[in-house]
């Protein structure tokens, strides 16, 4: 669990920090310190005139109050001649302030309040990992944990990832456990090509380390009273990856991409696609989006945690956080059904109530984000009497899917060019040269760099060998007429399906789950299944008395895979892996050859189960910025769990293929 740093304000209005006894900047002018000691010193302003990439990266040691983060962010938003874009920040904390310590410090600083008032908006909990932030064009991601823990985790690939690093953190007499070598070589490790460093600090320690690490060390004048600093250049790359070999995924040059589809992993894909102004089109089959597994009227959004910090329970975790930053950034823009109004997952049978109190005892968990409950807890949350006790989610909620849908794409098409073809079924995809082109039934659509395909349970249709191992499992969600008692719910109920607060009138109850069937038609025989269940463990409470009529119902087709996470990038295909890397028969990870994908550009964001609505948009960010050779905001383990290889690497593996 992190720990929240405990501080106080000096007789200047300075935070000072208790356990470390140091303060957060200078009491003189610490927003002039920061210009001058890590902007100027990194030499951001003219950097960003020549930038060879749109994106420009800078990493920190210590988000402390987010002064650095939001000088750099003022001074790269007013800066009108540059190349590079965006900006992309990267902050590693481990003791982060709380939210009200934040807004104090940052009060002081009224010329920068347009920024920091977004900054104190979205700031987030504290759950080890990463945290992404988006500012239209800068993003930030905040890393919580110890730095050097928090480098492990993160993806770094060959050409490294960060252009400028500000070295701060508290004096290192102060902090020793900071200021290590392996800090020093990190720094070397993740650094680009001509990376530069800028630290307050001229402690000879220091210098000596981040030579030994392969920068360029040189002394200047300090910030004001202060004699001298370092700075610095990477003398020569000494990036390297920390992804295993088959894990590894290529980047690409995408100027213009095609997507298949029309739910919610299609609408966050062109979201994330559109924000870094990449032209798509998308290509649904249906006569308007969300046709399919995320047409329901309401779903719940939370997060499916375990008792453990699994690589499942951490990707929902994060895709939970990052989802409800997006969907309330985008509902300032474009309006869609949605109430947060938590979820309290019900034990309803012995089972899940040994589930629950496992992941209670473990405490693996913050309470801000999940906290048991006992029945009269919950009924007093619920606004409804409920016989069961249970696992309260406060943050949770449920949206409309399909406004959510049509919402994330009328923002996209507000972002960059979105073209979009309904009632346009896509019935082969062909690699023309490099280039992809699309057919349909009379028509076909040429020149795309890259596709996409977000086809639900349909996804398996347009690839070139049926290779992947998608799942169908059909729901069905029957719609109720809300009661005057039952509207007094004001919480989504999970028991083995879900019951959701009255919108229009209506409850939302289901859903029902069959394996193996493409079926969509609406079955009287799901609704009383739905009604049944339901009706098993609400059916003594006043409030159910009076709900009788079942007025609607939907049924659709979720996709998943086997290990019941979703599947995003490049289509993996098991000869080109066999090909490359045959000595994983003997669980070794060198490649032999390069790996070559016969159909390059061609890729999946599909398995998304019932649980798009969470894990789509964390996702769909991941899958782009992998592919434009940007910071990752999950972790490598997490990545590696979402590779479409993972399959095709765990049978080689095992030798299972021969
Ligand atoms: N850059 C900050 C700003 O703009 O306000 C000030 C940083 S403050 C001087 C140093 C920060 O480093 C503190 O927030 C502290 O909690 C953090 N820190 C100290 N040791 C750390 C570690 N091992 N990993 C990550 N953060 C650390």
């Amino acid at each position: 669990m992190i720990t929240h740093a405990k501080i106080h304000f000096n007789d200047c209005g300075t935070p000072v920090a208790d356990d470390f006894d140091d303060v957060y900047f200078s009491n003189e002018d610490g927003l002039a310190e920061s210009d001058y000691v890590f902007y100027q010193h990194n030499h951001i302003s003219e950097r960003l005139c020549s930038h060879p990439r749109e994106q420009f990266v800078i990493a920190e040691t210590g988000f402390g109050t987010g002064l650095n983060f939001l000088n750099a962010w003022q001074r790269f938003a007013t800066q009108t001649e540059k190349k590079a874009t965006r900006l992309h920040f990267i902050s590693f904390e481990k003791f982060p302030i709380q939210r009200q310590d934040l807004a104090r410090a940052l009060a002081a600083w009224p010329q920068l309040s347009h920024y920091s008032e977004q900054l104190v908006a979205q700031y987030p909990e504290a759950l080890p990992g990463c945290h992404r932030l988006h500012f239209g064009d800068v993003t930030l991601d905040l890393w919580i944990g110890d730095v050097l823990d928090s480098i492990e985790q993160m993806n770094f690939n060959q050409h490294g990832l960060v252009d400028a690093w500000f070295l701060d953190g508290f004096a290192p007499s102060k902090n020793p456990d900071m200021w290590q070598q392996s800090l020093f070589d990190a720094m070397a490790h993740l650094g680009r090509e001509a990376a530069t460093f800028a630290t307050f600090t001229a402690a000879g320690f220091v210098r000596r380390g981040l030579q030994q690490a392969g920068f360029k060390v040189n002394k200047v004048k300090g910030y004001g009273r202060k004699r001298e600093m370092i700075v610095g250049e990477l003398e020569h790359t000494t990036a390297t990856t920390n992804v295993p070999a088959p894990f590894v995924r290529h980047t690409r040059p995408l100027d213009k991409v095609a997507i298949v589809g029309g739910g919610i992993a299609a609408a966050t894909l062109a979201h994330r696609l559109t924000a870094r102004n990449i032209p798509c089109t998308l290509f649904c089959a249906d006569d308007e989006l969300a046709q399919g597994a995320s047409h329901n009227k309401q779903g719940a959004v939370y997060p499916h945690l375990q008792a453990d910090v699994s690589p499942s329970s951490e990707l929902f975790a994060h895709s939970f956080l990052y989802a409800k930053r997006l969907y309330e950034q985008l509902a300032n823009d474009v309006d869609f059904a949605h109430q947060w109004c938590g979820v309290l997952l019900q034990g309803v049978k012995e089972e899940g109530k040994k589930r629950h109190a496992n992941l209670l005892s473990k405490n693996n968990w913050p309470q801000w984000l999940i906290q048991g409950v006992d029945a009269e807890q919950a009924s007093d949350i619920a606004g409804i009497d409920t016989p069961y006790g249970g696992l309260f989610i406060p943050d949770a909620g449920w949206v409309s899917p399909v406004e959510l849908v049509q919402a994330l794409v009328t923002h996209a098409k507000q972002q960059a060019q979105l073209d979009i073809h309904f009632a346009t079924q896509v019935t082969a995809v062909n690699r023309v040269g490099e280039r992809w082109q699309l057919l349909c039934k009379n028509k076909g659509y040429d020149d795309f760099s890259d596709v996409f395909i977000c086809m639900g349970e349909h996804s398996t249709e347009l690839l070139p060998e049926n290779e992947l191992a998608l799942q169908s499992v059909r729901g069905q969600v029957s719609h109720l007429s809300a009661s005057d008692n039952s509207r007094k719910l004001n919480t989504v109920l999970c028991h083995k399906g879900y019951f959701t607060p009255a919108h229009d009138g209506s409850h939302c109850m289901g859903a029902t789950f069959e394996k193996d069937t493409q079926a969509r038609d609406i079955r009287d025989a799901d609704d009383r299944t739905n009604w049944q269940q339901f009706a098993g463990f609400y059916g003594e409470c006043d409030w159910t008395q009076e709900l009788q009529d079942i007025n609607g119902a939907k049924a659709a087709i979720r996709a998943t895979l086997a290990d019941h996470l979703p599947i995003i990038g490049q289509y993996a295909q098991q000869d080109d892996y066999i090909a490359a890397f045959p000595l994983l028969l003997k669980g070794q990870w060198q490649g032999q050859q390069p790996l070559r994908h016969q159909n390059p550009g061609l890729h999946l964001f599909t398995g998304l189960g019932a649980r798009g609505l969470c894990t789509a948009p964390l996702c769909a960010e991941s899958l782009v910025a992998s592919l434009c050779d940007e910071p990752l905001p999950i972790s490598n383990r997490v990545d590696q769990a979402l590779h479409p290889a993972r399959f095709i690497i765990r049978d080689l593996k095992r030798g299972q293929i021969k």
